[in-house]
């Protein structure tokens, strides 16, 4: 018997191959019926590959099945009109990071959404990661005091597998501020529950990207509290810990290894001289993506991460480039 929901897949991409079609197949109410490929040769093989029953050549051919939902991870400038065609088409929509390439077609993807009445999710998964929600839950419960500053590190050294479009292609958008920046932002929104009000940002290029696109940048950011954050993001760093590190006038808190797709790494609560391990239940952040969305559609909830929410991401990336582009602070 079929599940509740059938998705498409709109991009063969390596994303989908490793978290979401197993995350999405393992759902009870969910399942991966197609996915449309620019190449039909390589479309076949990963339909074979992963159980997809269907594949199509064309996007118009995915949106006239019976779909319900699409989840968009091709490359980045096809974000949003992908997620508009869907949409129009009738079909609810999971889009990946960044939302869109501009803030003008991130705002037509939530009243797209809007007007056709359907659920707009953005993947940004580390929303759900149980680090992270400790460190929501730490900052809410006011058990860290108010908070004087915050600091988060992203460096990775990018595989070379990995390489490609991401760090080479203006027009797909590469480089770190969409590629991290707007996860890291994200992330800042949820844990400290405001938005930045001003950014300015340095990059660097290392030779992980092409000449044009930065691989490294330093972001500094002034939040609506005050609270004062510093960002450091890179593809050129090996040998690094991803980190987010919040400090409170009651208490401090240091996480290692947290910015990842596997769930994992450690929580540290440091207060009158003393540092505690808080004990951690680590899970799958995208298979709850999956079910926030599933249950979404159902009419029960909202998305892990609305189109609105992706919004405010965007804008602070595309604010932080700004910034790093005019070596100005710049308002997001
Ligand atoms: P990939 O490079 O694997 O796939 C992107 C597109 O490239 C695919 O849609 C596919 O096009 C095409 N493609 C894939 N393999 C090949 C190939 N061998 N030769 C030529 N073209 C190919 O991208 P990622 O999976 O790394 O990223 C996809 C999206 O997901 C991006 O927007 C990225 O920002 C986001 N992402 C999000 C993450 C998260 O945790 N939320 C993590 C990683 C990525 P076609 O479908 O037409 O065949």
């Amino acid at each position: 018997m079929s599940k509740t929901y059938k998705w498409g897949l709109v991009g063969a991409s390596r994303i989908a191959e490793e978290w979401l079609i197993p995350a999405i197949n393992s759902d009870p109410n969910s399942e991966v019926a197609a996915v449309f490929s620019s190449d039909t040769a390589r479309g076949r093989a990963y339909a074979e590959r992963n159980g997809i029953p269907q594949v199509y050549d064309t996007i118009e051919a995915l949106l006239r099945s019976d779909v319900d939902a699409v989840y968009i991870s091709n490359t980045n400038e096809k974000h949003a009109p992908d997620a508009i065609a869907a949409i129009v088409a009738g079909k609810h929509v999971l889009g990946e990071k960044p939302m869109a390439m501009t803030i003008a077609e991130a705002e037509a993807m939530i009243a797209a959404a809007e007007t056709h009445k359907r659920v707009l999710g953005i993947n940004h998964h580390l929303r759900n990661m149980a680090t992270h929600i400790r460190l929501h839950d730490l900052v809410k419960n006011g058990e860290l005091g108010a908070l004087v500053a915050a600091r988060m590190t992203f460096g990775v050294l990018l595989p070379v597998a990995n390489r490609g479009w991401r760090t080479d292609s203006v027009t797909a958008g590469a480089g770190v501020f969409f590629d991290l920046t707007v996860h890291d932002a994200d992330l800042l929104h949820y844990i400290l529950g405001t938005e930045a009000q001003e950014v300015v940002a340095m990059t660097a290029n290392n030779g992980i990207t092409s000449k044009e696109v930065e691989d490294t940048v330093a972001i500094v950011a002034r939040m609506k509290t005050g609270t004062i954050v510093q960002i450091t993001e890179s593809f050129a760093i090996d040998h690094a810990r991803t980190t987010v590190e919040l400090f409170g006038t009651k208490a401090s808190v240091f996480a290692d290894d947290v910015l990842l797709q596997r769930g994992g790494g450690r929580v540290f609560v440091r207060k009158n001289g003393e540092q505690v391990e808080e004990q951690i239940d680590h899970v799958n952040a995208y298979d709850k993506v999956v079910s926030d969305f599933n249950a979404a559609m159902a009419g029960n909830g909202s998305p892990t991460v609305t189109g609105r929410d992706g919004l405010k991401s965007l804008k602070f990336a595309v604010a932080a480039r700004e910034a790093a582009r005019t070596g100005r602070s710049v308002l997001v």
